[in-house]
């Protein structure tokens, strides 16, 4: 017997995924909320092609990673093989990963400086292709952790449109780790509402049902899908 779910048959993907979705439909349900509005990214970082194919078998399209670099040697391949995926960059960008992050991905979600919305902004002129954008709040203030701080995010969002004329559509937040997630979800809800932005990624496996009640629109979930990262 093989017990590591990420090399599971296409059926026990299947399980796992509908387990989650049934999870997001019950919180959202709870919440009063239409479960239509949450949209489940599996994060597949660490996992190679071979253990994602299950999962995409399974029928979910919708998939996040954290590294640029990681993420090309994978995709393409797997973007070929399945033309409906969309691809979510979930982890922190440097600029001169700007170019392959637009070429690659159909979601940012950790646009947080100005240097990276600039960089961004040029090689989505030059490409031509311009993925859906989300500024990275760090709401925990931790100073290893990437995010604009809760503070400065109302004039970074409006420098974005401003001055990069982008369009951003929501927010994201990782929490600190020691600390009560939903106060983290509540403060990037209540700063997205007032900067009329509609989408909110947050809640991983441990914390989705919670980000749900509080008004998530994408969570991020790995280990639930894919098993633990080795
Ligand atoms: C790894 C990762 C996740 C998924 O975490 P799990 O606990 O495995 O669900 C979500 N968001 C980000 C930004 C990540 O890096």
């Amino acid at each position: 017997m093989n017990n590591d779910p990420s090399s599971a048959p296409p059926t026990a993907a299947r399980a796992r995924i509908e387990t989650v979705e049934a999870e997001i439909t019950a919180a959202a349900e709870r919440a009063g909320r239409d479960p239509a509005r949450v949209k489940l990214i599996a994060v597949s970082k660490t996992f190679d092609a071979a253990q994602i194919e299950p999962v995409i078998g399974a029928g979910q399209f919708r998939f996040g990673e954290n590294r640029v670099q990681e993420s090309l040697a994978k995709w393409p391949g797997l973007k070929a093989r399945h033309t409906d995926i969309e691809l979510h960059l979930i982890g922190p960008l440097q600029s001169n990963k700007a170019r392959d992050a637009v070429a690659l991905f159909d979601v940012i979600h950790t646009i947080d400086r100005p240097k990276i919305a600039a960089a961004i902004a040029r090689e989505m002129e030059q490409a031509g292709r311009a993925p859906r954008l989300l500024v990275q709040v760090n709401t925990g203030e931790e100073e290893q952790k990437a995010g604009i701080f809760p503070a400065r995010a109302d004039a970074f969002v409006k420098q974005c449109r401003e001055e990069f004329g982008l369009k951003i559509e929501g927010l994201m937040c990782i929490p600190p780790l020691d600390e009560e997630s939903a106060l983290h979800f509540a403060l990037l809800n209540k700063i997205a509402a007032r900067n009329g932005l509609d989408e909110l990624s947050m809640g991983m496996s441990a914390d989705f049902e919670n980000a749900v009640a509080l008004g998530a629109t994408y969570v991020r979930v790995g280990t639930a899908i894919f098993g633990k990262r080795g």
